[in-house]
């Protein structure tokens, strides 16, 4: 089995990261950047996000772990203390593996063919670049409502717990194949009228942005932030690919949330 540690970066997540390299050559792994079975990330969730979009082309072939150093981690759940542990498990036994939905977003720009695809982990955020944004939202190809405000958050199941959660979204459960749509600070009265709630959709139920007027946006892929001009539409849906999480010992998501956001 071929690993890659990725360190944030940091001098606690460094020494970690050299401590469990060493660990893995003394059980005879072998460490591969390019096409590693297992990343290992040693941070925060952040650390995390990054990992995923620097392998994210072969998300089929390979598993994450997260480490967290510091910071309460949702998708870095191992603790530097376990690392011998961890890397026990990783050497010896043949691991589980979950799997978690993503969101696709393709971006389409006026006078050109060729539209933009990305997959986030955890959000699509849109906002404008002044002032507030103006959109139609069409769900299943029918206009739903047309959006005046701050911005969206399109977000994953496991990414609800992030900035979807700050806006007052749902916690979905990383077993429903879904993306929910939650609004920042729309605008409301006897002129725009918009739903209100955040709205989970399930497989196969696009969501199609489509700027009226205005076509400059700050759109935000997790981590990432993207200037983008002369949109003619964002659209989101559940992606076909999924990201896998190597599993060594049960961690029920409830349990995190629950340690994460209530007592922990
Ligand atoms: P950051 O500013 O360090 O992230 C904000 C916080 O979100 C950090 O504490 C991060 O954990 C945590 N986090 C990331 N993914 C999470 C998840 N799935 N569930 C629960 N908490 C999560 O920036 P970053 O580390 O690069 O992360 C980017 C993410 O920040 C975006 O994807 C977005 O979700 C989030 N964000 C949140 C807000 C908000 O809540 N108002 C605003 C903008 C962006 P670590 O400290 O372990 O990295
Ligand atoms: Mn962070």
């Amino acid at each position: 089995m071929k690993y890659v540690v990725r360190s944030r970066g940091d001098h606690e997540s460094n020494v970690i990261s050299q401590k469990i390299k060493n660990y893995l050559q003394e059980f005879q792994l072998i460490e591969s950047k390019e096409a590693p079975d297992i990343v290992i990330s040693v941070g925060g969730d952040g650390t995390l996000l990054e990992a995923f979009h620097q392998y994210n082309h072969r998300l089929d072939e390979m598993s994450f772990v997260g480490v967290h150093t510091g910071h309460l981690g949702f998708y870095a759940d191992w603790q530097p203390d376990e690392v011998e542990k961890l890397v026990i498990h990783i050497a010896k036994t043949p691991f589980k593996v979950v799997e978690y939905p993503l969101l696709e977003v393709i971006i389409r720009h006026y006078g050109e063919k060729k539209s933009e695809r990305y997959l986030a982990l955890n959000e699509c955020s849109v906002k404008s670049t002044e002032g507030s944004i103006v959109m139609d939202i069409e769900i299943r190809g029918e206009l739903f409502e047309t959006f005046r405000g701050d911005g969206l958050c399109i977000s994953t199941p496991s990414g609800s717990t992030a900035y979807n959660k700050a806006l007052g979204g749902a916690i979905l459960h990383p077993s429903l194949a879904s993306i929910q749509l939650a609004e920042m600070a729309s605008i409301n009265n006897r002129v725009y009228r918009t739903v209100g709630s955040p709205l989970v959709l399930p497989q196969h139920h696009t969501c199609l942005l489509r700027p009226i007027k205005e076509a400059d946006f700050q759109v935000t892929i997790d981590h990432l932030t993207l200037l983008q001009q002369d949109v003619k539409s964002i659209q989101c849906r559940v992606a076909e690919e999924k990201v896998r999480f190597a599993r060594f010992r049960p961690f029920p998501f409830w349990k995190r949330v629950k340690e994460s956001f209530v007592t922990g």
